[in-house]
């Protein structure tokens, strides 16, 4: 984040995150990507220990009580330690906790968001099915009901921390007869008898977060461990769009940060035809727009954060911005990265950098938590919504009237 927007606190905040990943052992970080690691507990533990999980929750459950300004300044630094790591650290404290703090009992906030902002315990985020994740609406992990209790069977796939966790926030049919936005359930299911992760996949990057499946069968959790009530879950899935989306967005920012610093720091040493490739505009210029690139990531996310920490801007907007965050820095963070490994030459290539491995990582974050064509489909949404209903109807100048032949109404077709 730009230190010039920062409060003096925001400034020492900063400054703990980066003492946080400066802290991240390097062998942790190499035996995760190697999958000698399946799940680093030490790392949430630390977090816990430093009271950095959940900053922006209340501090009676463990956080402390801050914004989301705050939140993604936090997010941007402990995104360069690794993106895996920045996955796990937001998932069960930012996302999972948020739901339950915002839809849950208090018996669920003791239970899971005390213990987890502690680093004592992880939960993770399940909507993602085998048979699609786009579709929310489409989900095949049913419940039925049984006296005061549900029974849920199905499947979640690619669920970040599943090896790890010990409770999992699932999305589940309960009513396959009700309007898609009232039939489905969002239920904190414990680690319990029927409840199984595997970690199966064999990731591109991102690896040694516990991504796997998870896999329940016939299990039974009490009706008070749905979040907003029986068929609520709809409510639960929008609202957890902030923090999936403007999380992912400034943690990128972070991980792809290493990437600019390698390139800046490798083209004003590397020479060739005598002179250091800095001064060679095919490679200045990549690393002036890379610098750019990341000036203006920043500030949406930063434009973003503001409008939400208000509370006054309206939610149809907050969909849309934070939605532009994800998309925009995601596939600039992707950009970047490249053109970093591009000026960098064959040995960018390698892993004597880690380069590869940012590569590798950011490419996710174009997929997870929402892919960018779903960003896009919810931008153009609330971008039409909104334009019709208020945008239209503000008292600003009417510029097609100032064409020359704009009277011509005639010509003016549109069916
Ligand atoms: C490493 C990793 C970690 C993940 N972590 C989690 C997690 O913790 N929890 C979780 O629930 N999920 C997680 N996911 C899943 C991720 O969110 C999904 O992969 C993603 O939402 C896409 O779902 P899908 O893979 O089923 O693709 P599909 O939904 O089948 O989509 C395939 C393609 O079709 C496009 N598409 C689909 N519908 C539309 C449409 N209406 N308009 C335009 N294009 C469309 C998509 O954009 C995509 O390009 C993770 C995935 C990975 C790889």
């Amino acid at each position: 984040m730009f230190d010039f927007l920062m409060t003096d606190d925001q400034k020492k905040l900063r400054d703990e995150a980066r003492e946080f990943t400066r802290w991240v052992p390097k062998e942790m970080i190499l035996a995760m990507d190697r999958e000698e690691i399946q799940f680093p507990h030490e790392y949430l533990q630390e977090a816990g220990r430093r009271n950095l999980l959940g900053i922006r929750l209340p501090k009676e459950y463990g956080g402390r009580g801050l914004g989301w300004v705050d939140d993604i300044i936090v997010a941007e630094e402990v995104g360069v330690a690794s993106y895996s790591l920045a996955c796990l650290w937001g998932v069960g404290a930012d996302i999972v906790c948020e739901a339950i703090l915002e839809f849950g009992s208090e018996e669920l906030k003791q239970a899971v968001v005390v213990p987890l902002l502690k680093g004592e315990t992880f939960a993770a985020e399940c909507l993602t099915e085998p048979r699609g994740g786009s579709d929310f609406f489409g989900a095949a992990t049913k419940a039925r009901k049984d006296g005061s209790d549900w029974i849920i069977t199905g499947q979640k796939r690619f669920i970040v921390g599943a090896e790890g966790a010990d409770w999992f926030l699932v999305y589940a049919v309960t009513d396959p007869s009700a309007p898609p936005h009232k039939r489905i359930t969002a239920f904190m299911v414990p680690r319990i008898e029927g409840v199984e992760t595997h970690y199966i996949y064999g990731l591109m990057g991102v690896r040694g977060g516990g991504a796997g499946r998870l896999v329940m069968n016939e299990v039974r959790v009490p009706e008070r461990y749905a979040l907003n009530g029986v068929n609520g879950g709809f409510d639960v899935f929008v609202r957890m769009m902030i923090p999936e989306r403007l999380g992912t967005a400034s943690m990128t920012i972070g991980s792809v940060r290493p990437a600019l610093e390698i390139a800046t720091r490798y083209t004003s040493r590397r020479k060739a035809f005598g002179m250091p490739i800095m001064n060679f505009q095919g490679v200045g210029f990549k690393v002036a727009d890379c610098v750019m690139q990341l000036d203006a990531a920043r500030s949406l996310c930063y434009t973003t954060a503001r409008a939400v920490d208000s509370g006054t801007v309206h939610d149809n907007r907050v969909r849309r911005m934070v939605s532009e965050s994800k998309k925009f820095v995601t596939e600039v963070a992707w950009d970047v990265a490249n053109k970093c490994m591009q000026v960098v030459g064959g040995i960018g290539y390698t892993n004597v950098y880690p380069l590869e491995r940012i590569v590798r990582d950011i490419r996710l974050s174009m997929i997870w938590v929402g892919t960018n064509e779903i960003m896009q489909l919810i931008i153009q949404n609330e971008w039409y919504k909104e334009y019709g209903k208020v945008l239209s109807k503000e008292q600003v100048r009417d510029v097609e009237l100032d064409a020359e032949n704009a009277d011509k109404s005639e010509e003016k077709v549109y069916e």
